[in-house]
């Protein structure tokens, strides 16, 4: 079982430093983050150390995503939220600081003032079907 001393959530999942749980199971923790961007948002992480999405093996994400479902639903009537985001940071870049894999589930309702703008952009002509062979390559070859 990978596991980090050094890593909060690692100690979390443990019981070595407390949290507030709302859910545990054999793959999965999930506790309110300690400084949430609306009351009743979530962290869902699982129980072995993985820092990135990537490093992790497919079966943890799935038991990870598995319990989103019952705990957005729980969200949505605890916290009165009509609606939730659901975040994932996947490395620094990404805005990623605790470097153990976790979902966020963020309480969401009209005005909240929370937010983000995505400067989204458009492809060039040919661009995209380049884009999208190097993508066909990599998952073609097995990675
Ligand atoms: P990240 O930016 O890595 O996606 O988000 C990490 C989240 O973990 C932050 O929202 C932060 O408030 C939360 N967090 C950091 N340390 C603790 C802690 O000791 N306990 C809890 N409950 N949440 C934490
Ligand atoms: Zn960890």
């Amino acid at each position: 079982m990978p596991t980090d001393p050094t890593c909060i959530f690692c100690r979390i999942a443990k019981g070595e430093i407390p949290a507030e749980i709302v859910y545990r199971d054999e793959f999965c923790v999930a506790f309110l983050d300690v400084n949430p961007l609306a009351p009743g948002h979530l962290l869902v992480i699982p129980v072995d150390h993985y820092a990135l999405v990537t490093q992790a093996p497919p079966a943890v994400i799935g038991a990870l995503a598995s319990v989103v479902p019952r705990l957005g639903a729980a969200l949505m009537q605890t916290a009165s939220a009509p609606a939730f985001n659901l975040l994932q940071n996947n490395g620094s870049d990404a805005g990623q600081v605790v470097q153990h894999v976790h979902f966020h589930l963020i309480p969401r309702r009209s005005g909240d003032g929370l937010g983000y703008r995505w400067n989204a952009g458009a492809y060039p002509q040919g661009a995209a079907r380049e884009m999208g062979d190097s993508y066909r390559r990599f998952l073609q070859a097995g990675c």
